[in-house]
Formats: structure tokens, sequence, C-alpha cells
């Protein structure tokens, strides 16, 4: 398994010896005991997810690996029927064709470094970069020797808007800079598209519509045929404080502005990540100590709880045993000494919780196990398959009952 490591020093999610585990969270939890973060992914769940999207979506998806690496995941999502995967490192695209060898690869950081377009060109069949300078767009040319099959894709910077996590400060071509990209690229590209990011994690469906509508500017300003309009992701999932608009109000945003912005010839790609695998994974983790209100866990912002430390994400939790008592507001303090590793929710969990006790949080299949680190030694966590429905349901997916 060592190719699907990413950092050498970051164990990888160890799924556990012991033979014939029960299928659910409860059951899973029961048997192993586990005092170290258990992820639980749900295969099913994903699948149904990555279908729905696929079905809802006027175009061609692919999903954005670095959202979740995990091989349990990416065999989820080709089991619902993603094809296409948006890859932004030599260590991405490896994985993906070394799992999927007829998987489409996409390869859309607008920096590369040059070994990571020679080899991912030459070794892996990928055809398709992401340019938002022209620098890059001659580094590609180069490190390709020029190839006549390319796929050039020029990400457009767009105003920031009113995503959770802005993706637009670092990336992407003003739409002056732009228009002069797409006719450079013209001629040397067998297939010319323009790429954008609204912002992971976007909740308003007029942001993609603004964002088409600026994109069909740029092109016609250019005044070059194009064949390929990138959506990018940032489609939105629940958190226990946010309850997004259903996926089908994004759907009918995307195809009425690409209707309005009447480009002939040109097909629909989206790149999400976020909304096909949040849903799909959850992390148990033990409390080893309670002070007040503070929780003691065994994982923290260094491990797979980032977005809930500084970012301020809440996300949803469940005692894993009965408990009479009401729900109270609690903080969780991660397992490192770092006075910042802690996660002020608030979680709201039955006012008896103690030490020893097991806590499921949702809504973590997405940024969630892809940046743990080592810090402190802690790097250490454990996967198993549960058929359990999310903690949470995001309006507009199709959730699986649980056959327990
Ligand atoms: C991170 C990223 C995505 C996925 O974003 P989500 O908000 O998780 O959907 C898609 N495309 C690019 C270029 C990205 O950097």
């Amino acid at each position: 398994m060592t190719e699907f490591r990413f950092r050498g020093a970051v164990a990888p999610l160890r799924r556990p010896a012991a033979p014939a585990l029960p299928r659910t969270v409860d059951g899973v939890v029961a048997a192993l005991r586990p005092e170290e973060p258990l992820h639980c992914l749900r295969p099913a769940q994903v699948a149904a997810t990555a279908s729905a999207f696929l079905a809802a979506f006027p175009g061609t998806t692919m999903y954005a690996v670095k959202c979740n690496p995990e091989p349990g995941m990416l065999r989820a999502l080709w089991a619902g029927g993603v094809r296409h995967f948006d890859c932004a490192s030599a260590a991405e695209v490896r994985l993906v064709r070394s799992m999927f060898p007829d998987a489409a690869i996409h390869f859309m950081h607008p920096v590369k470094a040059r070994s990571a377009i020679r080899e991912a060109h030459a070794q892996h069949g990928v055809r398709d970069f992401v340019v938002d300078s022209a620098a890059e767009l001659a580094k590609v040319l180069a490190e390709t020797g020029n190839a006549a099959d390319l796929g050039i894709i020029v990400r457009l910077a767009l105003p920031k808007g009113e995503a959770v996590m802005d993706l637009s400060g670092k990336f992407g071509a003003e739409p002056a800079v732009a228009v002069e990209l797409l006719r450079a690229a013209r001629p040397v590209a067998a297939r010319l598209g323009v790429s954008f990011h609204v912002g992971s994690q976007c909740l308003e469906p007029g942001a993609y519509a603004r964002a088409i509508a600026l994109a069909a500017q740029v092109i016609r300003e250019a005044g070059v045929k194009v064949e390929v309009l990138d959506v990018g992701g940032g489609f939105p999932v629940a958190y226990p404080d946010i309850l997004p608009p259903p996926l089908s109000a994004f759907m009918a945003a995307i195809r009425d502005a690409f209707q309005a912005a009447a480009l002939p010839g040109v097909q629909l790609w989206a790149e999400p990540g976020r909304a096909l695998v949040a849903g799909g994974a959850s992390v148990v983790l033990q409390v080893q100590a309670r002070r007040g209100g503070e929780l003691f866990v065994n994982d923290g912002v260094y491990g797979a709880l980032s977005d809930a430390g500084v970012p301020g994400f809440r996300f949803p939790v469940r005692l894993l045993r009965a408990s009479g008592a009401a729900s109270v507001p609690f903080a969780f303090q991660g397992p490192t000494c770092d006075s910042a590793d802690r996660m002020a929710g608030p979680f709201l969990l039955p006012a008896d919780v103690q030490e020893g006790d097991w806590i499921e949080v949702g809504q973590l299949g997405a940024y969630g196990g892809c940046l743990r680190t080592a810090f402190n030694g802690f790097d250490r966590a454990g996967m198993v398959d549960v058929i359990d429905p999310p903690l949470l349901d995001t309006p507009g997916y199709f959730m699986p009952a649980v056959a327990a």
C-alpha cells in the first residue's frame, strides 16, 4: 500500500485485522473498543451520492481527489459511476491510475512541477492541463513536447463570492489575461476550455450563474472556438448550523446561466469534492478526560478535525451509548500539546459524557482524513466500512436506508 501514502510521516488509515466485523458504527465500536480514531466509511452512501450528482449535472462530472484520496473512497465513487478525476499532483495522478487503468485523469492545478507534467503526460495518459498564465502554458507545451492532443483549460479568476472557503484569491487569470491565454492556446490545443472555482462550500446558486456569465463574456471576447466550460467544485453540504439550498437549485442555476450564455459546441464539466464525499465518512473519537465543558478527545486539528479548529466548522456528533441526559454544548480539546488544538464547536452531547465514552463525528468524508499530520506522534487511525446513513442529510441526495 506504500503507493497510497502521500506523507511518509503519516501512517495510512489501517483496516483492523479482526475478521467479520459488524457493519454498523455501534457494532464495530463495541467489537473493537478503539483507543485510536476510527474512520467509518459508508461506501454505499458515497456511491449513491455520486450517482445522484452525475444524474443531476448536465455534463461531465470529475471528482476532486484532494478532498479524500482514500482508496476505499475512490472505489466507492467509481462504483457510483465516477470515471473522471481532477488531480493536482503527480502522487494523485499515480494513485488514480494505479487503481483505475481506464479512468480519465485531468490535471487541474494551475501551477505544476515540470516533472509532474512530464510524468502525467508520458506515463499516465493525462491530456488536460489547467493554466492561468502564459508561463504555465509554455511550461505545459515544453514538458509535453508540444503534443498535438493537449486539452488546455484556462482558469479564470472570480471576484470574491459567498463561499465559506475562498479559492479564488490564489489562482486564476483576470478576464483580460484569460482572453489572451485563450487566443494563445487555441492554435496549440486539441481542446480548449475555461474553468473557475466559486469557492468551497458555496451557499449561493447565483455564484455559479455569475461565473458562467463572466466566462461566456471572456470566451466571446477571445473570439476563438472553445469546447469546455468547467464550473469547478464548491457544491455545499449540510452542517449542524448550515442548511444549504438543495442540489437541484445549483443545477437549475447552472443550466439557466449556461442556456442564457448561448455557447454552441461547448460542453459542461464540474469538479465536485466535498459534495460527493462529506457525508460518506465519520470519525469515532474516544474521550480521554472531561474537565467541565471541555472534552479531551483522541483526535484534533492536527488530525481529521482541522476544519473544526480555526475555520470554525461545526460538525454533527452523537454519543455512542444510551443516555437520558439532555444535550448541552461541549468544546473538544485535541490530543496534542498545542493549545491551538482546540475545537470550539459547540458540540451538543448529553450532559453526562465521561471519560471512556465514544463520540461519532459526522460529515468528515471531505477534508478530514486527508489533512492528518503526525504532529506529537498522533498519526495512527483505523478505518472500517459501515452501512449507517450519514449523521446529517444534505438536501438533494438520495440517502440509502440502513439495512442493519
Ligand atoms: C478543491 C478543488 C475542487 C473541489 O472543491 P470542493 O469545494 O470540495 O467541491 C475542485 N476543483 C479545484 C481546482 C479545487 O482546487
